[in-house]
C-alpha cells in the first residue's frame, strides 16, 4: 500500500467514523440517521458543514462547540481515529483487487475487502451502543447476519458461513441458558454475525476463544481494583466484538501457531 493509498483509505475510515458516530448516538434513542443534520447534543444548534470534518473539526474547534462552547465528547474523534486505523488495517490485510481483474472479477476480488469493511463498521456500532446502554440492536444484527451471508454466498462460502453462524449462536445460547445473567440473546445474534462475517468455524472458534479471554481477564481487573462488584453486570458484546477482530486480522497466523501443519 502507497502512502497516498493509506491516506485514501484512512479518510475513508475517519468518515465511517463519523458516520458510525451518528448511528451509535440515535439508533437507539429512535432518531432519524439522515434527518436532521448533526447538532450539538448541548443547545442544539446546527453543525455547519466546515465544523463537521471526521477528526480535523474537533482539533480546529478545541473540543468545543462553536455556538454554546460546551465541551464535545472526545468519544467523537476517538471512534473516527479507530475507524480510520481498522480500515487502514483491513486494506493491508484484504488486498481490493486482483491485479488484472476487469469488470465482475474486479467486483469478485473485492468481495473479501468489502465484507471485512462492513464487518468492522457494524463491530464497532454495536460495541459502542452496547457499552453506552447494555443493547445490541437486533435493527443492526439481523441486517448484519443477512448483509453477512449475502457477501459470502457470493464468494462460494454460503455453507461455513452457514456452519460458524450457527455454531457460535449455539454455544453463546447455551451459555445464557446456563449462566443466567451477563449474557443476552444479544449477544446470541452477535456471535451469528460474528460467524457469518468470518465464514470459517475455525476461525470463529478463535474469535470466541479470544472474546473469553478478554472479558474474563477485565472482568478480574475490575473486581480486583473494586470498580465493579461481582452482582454488576459487564457487557459482553464488547469482548466478542474484540475477539471477532483478532480473529480477523491475526486468526490465520493464531491456527497456524496452534496447530502447525
Ligand atoms: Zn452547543
Amino acid at each position: 500500500m502507497t502512502v497516498a493509498e493509506g491516506l485514501v483509505f484512512g479518510a475513508l475510515g475517519a468518515v465511517l467514523g463519523s458516520f458510525a458516530n451518528v448511528i451509535i448516538y440515535r439508533l437507539p434513542r429512535e432518531e432519524s440517521i439522515v434527518f436532521p443534520g448533526s447538532r450539538c447534543p448541548h443547545c442544539r444548534a446546527s453543525i455547519r458543514a466546515w465544523d463537521n470534518v471526521p477528526l480535523l473539526s474537533f482539533v480546529f474547534l478545541r473540543g468545543r462547540c462553536r455556538a454554546c462552547g460546551a465541551p464535545i465528547s472526545l468519544r467523537y474523534p476517538l471512534v473516527e481515529a479507530l475507524m480510520a486505523a481498522l480500515v487502514v488495517a483491513v486494506r493491508l490485510r484484504f488486498s481490493g483487487s486482483a491485479p488484472d481483474a476487469a469488470g465482475l472479477h474486479a467486483v469478485t476480488a473485492a468481495l473479501p475487502l468489502i465484507s471485512a469493511l462492513l464487518f468492522v463498521f457494524l463491530l464497532v456500532v454495536i460495541t459502542f451502543i452496547d457499552l453506552d446502554h447494555r443493547l445490541i440492536l437486533n435493527r443492526l444484527t439481523y441486517p448484519g447476519i443477512a448483509g453477512g451471508f449475502l457477501v459470502a454466498a457470493a464468494q462460494g462460502r454460503a455453507s461455513p458461513a452457514l456452519i460458524a453462524g450457527l455454531g457460535a449462536a449455539g454455544i453463546i445460547l447455551v451459555i445464557v441458558i446456563v449462566s443466567r445473567g451477563g449474557m443476552g440473546l444479544g449477544d446470541v445474534k452477535l456471535a451469528a454475525l460474528i460467524g457469518t462475517f468470518l465464514t470459517s468455524p475455525a476461525l470463529t472458534a478463535v474469535a470466541l476463544f479470544l472474546g473469553f479471554m478478554a472479558g474474563g481477564l477485565v472482568g478480574v481487573v475490575l473486581l480486583a481494583l473494586r470498580l465493579r462488584g461481582r452482582k454488576d453486570p459487564i457487557p459482553f458484546g464488547p469482548f466478542l466484538a474484540l475477539g471477532a477482530l483478532g480473529a480477523l486480522f491475526w486468526g490465520d497466523a493464531i491456527i497456524r501457531w496452534y496447530w502447525p501443519i
